[in-house]
């Protein structure tokens, strides 16, 4: 199915907005409209950048921003969630797309949670042909970057 980049940018921002008032949180969506196209299904990429707003959401402090920002290259389409929270010690960072792997220092523990997000995330990617990425660092916060390139998905 065709998606407008912006438009689906749109509807998830619409929905997580409500979520980080509640929690005196700073959301900011932005997408540099270029009348990107994508051929995904709208449903499960929606479902993929809710579950890393979720994350940003459960893992910021009171009064930290959390970024979704949509732009387009000339490679293809990046979307990148940015938060200012707790971050992910180093010797996690290679087990988190791991199915079940929560980070064991997490206060998320006590918000629950399966584990399974990122998993699922990253294989619904891969299988457009995309990447993901996550950098982060423990006390700073967090980037995940999803990267779909032009050609293949993206028109
Ligand atoms: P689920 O998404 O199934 O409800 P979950 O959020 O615990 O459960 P994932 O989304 O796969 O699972 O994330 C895996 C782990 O990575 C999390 O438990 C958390 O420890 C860590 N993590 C993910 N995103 C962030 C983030 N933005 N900041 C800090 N830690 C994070
Ligand atoms: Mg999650």
């Amino acid at each position: 199915e065709e998606v407008q980049l912006c438009d689906l940018i749109q509807s998830v921002a619409d929905r997580m907005k409500p979520a980080f008032e509640e929690e005196n949180i700073i959301f900011t969506a932005n997408c540099t409209d270029g009348g990107e196209v994508a051929f995904v299904d709208p449903e499960r990429f929606q479902q993929i950048l809710l579950n890393i707003l979720d994350n940003a959401k459960k893992h910021s402090y009171e009064s930290g921003e959390v970024f979704l920002e949509a732009a387009h290259t000339t490679g293809g389409i990046h979307i990148t969630v940015s938060d200012e929270g707790e971050g992910i010690p180093e010797e996690d960072l290679p087990h988190i797309w791991d199915r079940l792997y929560r980070v064991e220092k997490s206060r998320s523990r006590e918000s629950g949670g399966s584990g399974l997000g990122l998993a699922i995330a990253k294989e619904i990617v891969e299988s457009h042909g995309g990447r993901i990425a996550i950098e982060s660092e423990w006390g700073k916060g967090t980037q995940v970057r999803i990267t779909l390139m032009r050609g293949g998905y993206v028109v």
